[in-house]
Order: C-alpha cells, then structure tokens, then sequence
C-alpha cells in the first residue's frame, strides 16, 4: 500500500480524496496556488505545497512542477482528481516514467478515449451502438456538405478533442454548415491545440446516461450502473441521480454490458464512465468515455455503498477488484446538485467575492462534498462549483424531498449561488415525474427567474439557529425528527413563498 499520495486538484474533490486517504492510513499531501493559500483542501491534508501563480496554467496544470514535488517530498502516487491534469495522457507517462503511480488509467488509454473519433471507432469495433456521424480524413472536410445532408439535419459539429461542452456547434440547416465548421474549429484549436472536428446525427432531446465502470491490472471489469446527468445547462451538468428513472432492468443490463465489453476491449483499468445519448424510442448511442472520477461519482457511492476513491487507489496498487458483477447492487435512489457561486437569472454568470456566511445542512442520508467555508474567496481563475449536495432516499421521491428540504436549509451569502434555481428545478412537476431531456432548462426558461430576496438577517438568524442546534448534538438526526424542535428555517420560508415555483 502507498503511504502518501499527492493530490493534484483543489477544490471538493481534493477535500473528498484527502478522507478517503486518511481512513485507509495514506498521508494526504496537496498542491496550492496563492490564490488558495487559505483554502479549505489545504487544511484538509497532512502536507501542502506551494506553486507559485494563480491562473491554472501557471499552478495546478504545471505537471513539471507537480511530479517535481511528489519526488522531493516521497509521494507514492498522485490522484488528478477530475479537470485539470487528469486526461493527459503525457502527465500520466511523465508519472510512469518517474517512477510515481497515476492513480487512473493508463496513458495509452487516455489517448485513445480522449479523441473522440477514435474512441466511436473503438467502440464501433466493440460492437457498440455510436452516434450516427461522419469524420472526414484528418483535415479534408470538402464532402462534408453531402455528409451532413445524408445524415439529415440538425447536425452537431464536434471537436474530436472536445471537453466540458466545448468546440461543440448545432446546425439546423446546410447554409449555415461551412461557417460553423470553422468556428467550431477556431475554438477547439485554442481551448484543445488540436483543431479536428467531426459531425454527428443531432439526436432530439436526449437523456444523458452514463455508465460508471472500474477496471483492475488483471482483465477484471465491472460496471457499477448508470447515472442520468440530463439536466445541463450549456452542456455542463448540474443534477444527477441514479438510477434514472427512465432505465429498465433489461436497459440497464444491456447497456452496462456494453460499458464494460468497450473497456474489456480496450484493457482498460481503474475508473472510468462511458457516456451515452438516449433517444425518444429508446435507443442508446456512445457519445464518449472519460477516463477519470467523474464529479458526480458520489450518487454511485450511495446507492452502491462503495468508495470509488478507495477502489481507485487499491487498482493503482494492482490488487483485484474486491468484487465481482454479481456481488453489486444498486440500492435505493441517490441525487446530487452542483452548489455554483453563479447567477441563474444573469445567464449563469460566475460569482466572485468572499462568502460571508456559509451554513449547509446536516442529517442522515445528506453527504456534502464541499471545498469552501465560511471566510473562503471565490475567485475568477478557477470553476465556480463551491459543493455537492448529495442525498440519499429509499425511493426517487424520498431523495427528492430529502434534496428540497436540504437546500431550503442551506445559507450562502456573499456570493450568488444557484441553491434556490435547483430547488426549483428539483420541484419542477416535469422532474418530479422523472420526465428529463438535456435541454430541460433551456425549455424551462422561468426556473432561473429572479430569485424571492431573502433578506440577510433572515437567514443568519436561521443559520445561527441550526449552528446552536447542530452544535449540541453528536451526531445528525433524520430530518423527520428535526421537525420536534422549532425550525429556525420557519423564519425564511415565508419569503421563499413568493419564489413562484
Ligand atoms: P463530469 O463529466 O465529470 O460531470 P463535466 O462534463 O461537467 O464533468 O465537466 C467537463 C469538464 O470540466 C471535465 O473535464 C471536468 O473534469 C471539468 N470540471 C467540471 N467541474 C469542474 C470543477 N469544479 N473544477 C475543475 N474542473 C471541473
Ligand atoms: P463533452 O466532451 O464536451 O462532454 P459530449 O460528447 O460528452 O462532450 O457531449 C456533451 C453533451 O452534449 C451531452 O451530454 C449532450 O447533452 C450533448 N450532445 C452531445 N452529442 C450529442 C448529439 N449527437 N445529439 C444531441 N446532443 C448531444
Ligand atoms: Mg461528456
């Protein structure tokens, strides 16, 4: 076993990674920008080190400066986490070549899956099902007119290098083809340096599931089910659950052994997810496999009572899995919302400053991944995400509840955060009734209104309320009990009345 590990990110996760190290023994040592001198996962590990800047160029994508660290101070192994260095492949070789484990999988791998024209061939080659679409041959897309024609439009124009949404244009019909071609290019070109495109059927209203899997050094791979991720905005994700409400036993198998028969093929190992579209008829097509923890791993946790981290770390050690296909459940029902310091009626728009208050909920069957507190400054040179909120519930409607009834309980003031849009949008009757597509938000404009104005002593009187209550009491209790003493929330409801749901 490793006895410490880097952390190569900031953030929730290098919070969330840091306690899995520290219940399996591994001393946790991080990385730190200025920016983050005082940040909330640098408290979090036993040893932190400083890279000199703020953007994410100059620190937490500086893998030279990175692996340099993990030797002088003897770690074993460095976690990316998700972002940031976690799909490059010539930091994964670099770590191989220094004799320091990548905690992922291997950098022949990442390659492989991080063009997305190669990995729809591989996955075609693995007998599964891929987005109609054409790529051309490497840089002539003279045919591409005819293609996008056979294909019938809408088209989606796709960067083959492609990430969080980017490089990623929809076409409704052929005069506006040749000019999206080449902004579509222009912009993958400076976000990727790789500037190939490729075109893809534009499949109408899909849901987004995805499929979590895990691979050992052993030929060992399992799928541990599904996630839905359809509720984006601009192709980001900001709701997930599992299971989805709209995959049956039989989707699931099929699908699951889909996921897993494209990374047998492939020898992949550690974690990693295969994306798909679902279609209206329910047909399901790859999109892509990220070659990583993804940020919404944790509804699989819940629901599979599993510690994808620890899974992670015992792979990179070349144990075998500690379970096979048919020892995994998916017990009861996870959701999970994205906690952003942006503002939902201002078209998403970051947040930055210093939060003053922050106050999340607590209780049985609420985890929060969170990277911030009280006095922490979001700033401009990182993503906005402060937290996750993930709860879990026996049934979808029981997590549903659990989730407003969590997010009406937590305070954030300072920074504009999305907290009352996604009460919002859980409440939705359309959500609720598990009837979810990837443009949900966009057709649902109302939801990012402008938001009831609690006013600030409302909620720190609440906050401070739950503060004395959580304060003299050991352990959480079920929110259905909490309701025995006053609710100090009864004093912000009123004003979340008038929210308009
Ligand atoms: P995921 O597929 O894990 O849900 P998204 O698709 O929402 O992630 O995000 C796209 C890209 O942006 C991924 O490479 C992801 O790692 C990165 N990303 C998303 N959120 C954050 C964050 N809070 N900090 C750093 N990187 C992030
Ligand atoms: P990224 O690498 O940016 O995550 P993906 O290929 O995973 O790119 O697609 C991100 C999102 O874009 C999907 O979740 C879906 O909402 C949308 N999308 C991608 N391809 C298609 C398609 N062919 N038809 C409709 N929507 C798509
Ligand atoms: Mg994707």
């Amino acid at each position: 076993m490793f006895n410490k590990i880097l952390i190569a990110n900031r953030g929730e996760i290098a919070v969330r990674i840091a306690q899995t190290l520290q219940e399996m023994g591994i001393a946790a040592a991080v990385v730190y920008s200025d920016a983050d001198r005082d940040a909330v996962h640098v408290g979090a590990a036993d040893e932190a080190y400083r890279l000199e800047g703020n953007t994410a160029a100059e620190t937490y994508l500086r893998g030279d400066r990175i692996i340099e660290i993990a030797k002088q101070y003897s770690a074993d192994a460095i976690h990316p986490g998700y972002g940031f260095l976690s799909e490059n492949a010539a930091f994964a070789a670099n770590c191989r070549d220094t004799g320091i484990v990548f905690i992922g999988p291997s950098p022949e791998a990442i390659r492989a899956m991080g063009d997305k024209i190669l990995a729809k061939q591989t996955a075609m080659g693995a007998g599964v099902p891929v987005v109609p679409g054409w790529a051309g041959t490497s840089n002539d897309l003279r045919d591409a007119p005819r293609e996008a024609n056979r294909m019938g439009y809408p088209v989606l124009i796709k960067a083959a290098a492609g990430g969080g949404g980017k490089g990623m244009r929809l076409v409704r019909q052929d005069g506006e083809l040749e000019a999206a071609i080449e902004s579509a290019r222009r912009e993958a070109g400076s976000a990727f340096g790789d500037s190939r495109v490729f075109i893809e059927k534009y499949i109408d209203r899909p849901r987004h599931i995805e499929i979590q899997i895990l691979g050992d050094r052993h030929g060992n791979v399992v799928h541990l089910f599904e996630r839905e991720c359809s509720i984006q905005r601009r192709h980001q994700k900001i709701v997930e659950e599992s299971p989805s409400p709209a995959v049956s036993d039989s989707l699931r198998a099929t699908m699951g052994s889909a996921a897993a028969r494209l990374a047998k093929t492939m020898g992949y190992t550690n974690a990693g997810t295969v994306e798909f579209i679902l279609d209206q008829m329910g047909q399901f097509y790859f999109l892509e496999v990220n070659t990583r923890l993804q940020v919404e791993h944790p509804v699989t946790e819940l629901v599979t009572r599993q510690d994808l981290v620890a899974i992670q770390i015992r792979i990179a050690t070349g144990e075998a899995l500690p379970f096979s296909q048919n020892d995994l459940r998916q017990t009861g029902h996870a959701l999970e919302c994205r906690i952003c310091a942006e503002d939902a009626a201002r078209g998403f728009v970051p947040s930055i400053g210093e939060i003053q208050v922050y106050s999340p909920p607590v209780g049985r069957d609420i985890r929060l991944d969170s990277g911030v507190t009280t006095g922490s400054r979001v700033s401009v040179y990182y993503d906005p995400m402060l937290a996750k909120l993930i709860v879990w519930g026996a049934t979808r409607d029981e997590s549903i509840r659990r989730m407003v009834w969590a997010l009406e309980r937590f305070a954030v003031l300072g920074v504009t955060t999305n907290i009352d849009y996604l009460r919002r949008v859980v409440l939705h009757p359309e959500f609720r009734a598990g009837r979810l597509h990837t443009h949900f938000l966009d057709e649902h404009p109302n939801l990012s209104d402008e938001p009831a104005d609690v006013p600030s002593d409302a909620w720190i009187a609440a906050a401070v309320a739950e503060t004395m209550k959580n304060n003299g009491r050991a352990t959480a209790t079920e929110p259905a009990d909490r309701h025995a003493a006053p609710d100090p929330w009864q004093t912000v409801g009123p004003w979340r009345q008038g929210a308009g749901v």
